[in-house]
């Protein structure tokens, strides 16, 4: 059997206590996991420190950008065994984690690298009553150890977008990815060992949340901040512990987000948008859409085209090319996908389509599968409406006003991310900038350029991240304040 291991200061680290890492496609086991005690824990963080303090802390800004250069190259020359690592454990097509999560994990070092080398210093000349001036400027210093704490949706994506920028600023990083997808997080460790990071500087300890690696990260002392993913419960958890020692938190929890398609939308267009906004990767994105509202002249016609496109979806085998999409994450996570899916009937809603759970007639009947669903007819105020699923699942609601359509999107906890569809460009600028998210889209969806700001407001985070973002958040910033007097003096 395959075994992940943990990689501290330098070393790939045994546990005596293991789990299995499963194949969500038909329930195989794909690994066998070494889980970090606190004493592993312990150690991470302590070579952590012993590298800000010694060679990873001395070492200039065009030395590190290159070696992040490298770590990217080495996860494109190794880009099959992450494909391979991903696909076993998330069980989502390969296609997509060909064009989005391996792509993107290997971009992350690649942009962080050209940040890093392009970021002024912020300075201001300051005048003084006395005739004399000040010149203020600011430097930049790494933060320290970085707690990286990282969801199973989008694992490689996710975990270094974390780790990208905060090593570029100089900090030592302890990662722990989801219990869910060791892998790729594994060989992440081996491409750092590979191209020569100094030891300490990355640390991977893997494990669970509660009474596990999760917890003994948040509540170690020596930690000198958290950057998490995750649900926003499980950030609420984290901030209490990271509040007993007053260390600095950057949050991307959860969403509810909403679509508003407006009668004006190139209606094609927009079908095609919210079928990626809907079921890509099983739903199981946090941008994904769970609210649509659409226009109500186009309602009963929108409803029909996505029954018949939700109709063409392949689930299946993740290396089948035509495979369009794939299991839910987890056993638990399918009982509580379908613990909504029968809450909505509960409700009252209208199934739509789906509702249910597929049948295959072979080994994927042990994996983690239900049917994508559109649900219908529920109040604003129903739980299907206000929780987040996180599922292939929406609701569909027709609407009437412009201003009574961003009353109803905005009247959610969350603050992810929306879409606004329509070809107007007033009512496409208007929307977009009253919805109350960090992240509004026009005629598209989940299209990033990293240098932008990304994050949620409420209950989905705090804290922005991406390009500038990014290292502001992984840097320790110093104002030096020199007077500098107008007369020589005799
Ligand atoms: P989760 O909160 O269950 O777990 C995330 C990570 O936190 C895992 O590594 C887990 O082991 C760890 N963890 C759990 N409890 C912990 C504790 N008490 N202390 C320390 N660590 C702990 O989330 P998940 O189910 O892995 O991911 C799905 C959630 O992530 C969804 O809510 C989704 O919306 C959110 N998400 C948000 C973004 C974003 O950018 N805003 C991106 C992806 C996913």
């Amino acid at each position: 059997m395959k075994q992940l291991r943990n990689y501290v200061d330098g070393r790939f680290v045994e546990s005596d206590r293991r789990f299995d890492d499963v194949n969500p496609v038909d329930g195989s086991v794909v690994a066998e996991v070494h889980e970090a005690d606190r004493a592993t824990v312990d150690a991470a963080i302590a070579a952590g420190r012993r590298a800000v303090d010694g060679a990873w802390g001395a070492m200039r800004n065009t030395e590190r950008a290159a070696l992040l250069y490298r770590v990217a190259a080495e996860i494109e020359r190794r880009f099959d065994d992450f494909l391979a690592a991903e696909v076993a454990d998330t069980g989502k097509p390969i296609s997509l984690a060909r064009n989005v999560d391996v792509p993107r994990g290997a971009a992350n070092f690649r942009v962080f690298a050209d940040v890093l080398k392009t970021l002024p210093l912020e300075a201001f000349q300051t005048e003084l009553d006395d005739g004399a001036q000040a010149l203020n400027y600011t430097v930049r210093k790494p933060l320290g150890v970085v707690g990286v704490i990282s969801p199973w949706n989008l694992p490689l994506l996710l975990l270094t977008w974390k780790v990208a920028p905060a090593l570029a600023c100089g900090n030592a990083v302890v990662c722990k990815p989801s219990e869910e997808t060791p892998g790729t997080a594994t060989l992440l460790a081996e491409v750092m060992d590979t191209v020569g990071v100094p030891a300490g500087a990355f640390n991977l300890v893997h494990g669970f949340g509660p009474g596990s690696a999760g917890e003994f990260i948040t509540t170690n002392h020596g930690i000198d901040a958290i950057t998490f993913t995750g649900e926003s419960r499980t950030g609420s958890t984290i901030m209490r512990a990271a509040a007993e020692h007053v260390k600095p938190v950057s949050f991307e929890l959860g969403g509810k987000n909403a679509a508003i398609i407006f009668a004006d939308c190139d209606f094609e267009r927009t079908l095609d948008g919210m079928m990626r906004a809907l079921y890509l990767n099983s739903g199981q994105v946090c941008l994904c859409t769970e609210r649509v509202f659409v226009e109500r002249p186009l309602y009963e016609r929108f409803v029909g085209a996505l029954s018949a496109r939700i109709a063409t979806l392949r689930l299946g085998w993740p290396s089948d090319s035509a495979t369009t999409m794939g299991p839910l994450i987890s056993a638990e996570h399918r009982d509580k996908v379908l613990g909504y899916y029968a809450l909505a009937r509960d409700e009252g809603a209208t199934i739509v389509a789906g509702g249910g759970v597929p049948e295959f007639g072979d080994a994927r009947d042990n994996g983690f599968w239900v049917e994508p669903t559109v649900i219908a007819g529920l109040p604003d105020d129903a739980r299907c409406i206000t929780e987040e699923i996180f599922g292939p699942i929406c609701h569909v609601a027709p609407f009437d006003t412009e201003s009574e359509v961003i009353r109803r999107a905005n009247s959610t906890p969350y603050g992810l991310a929306a879409s606004i569809w329509t070809t107007s460009l007033n009512r496409a600028h208007r929307v977009s900038q009253a919805m109350k998210v960090g992240l509004a889209w026009v005629n598209t969806w989940f299209l990033r350029d990293l240098r932008t700001p990304f994050g949620g407001s409420g209950l989905s985070g705090i804290g922005r991240e991406g390009g500038v973002h990014s290292m502001n958040f992984y840097s320790e910033l110093t104002n030096v304040c020199i007077r500098i007097e107008q007369e020589e003096r005799a």
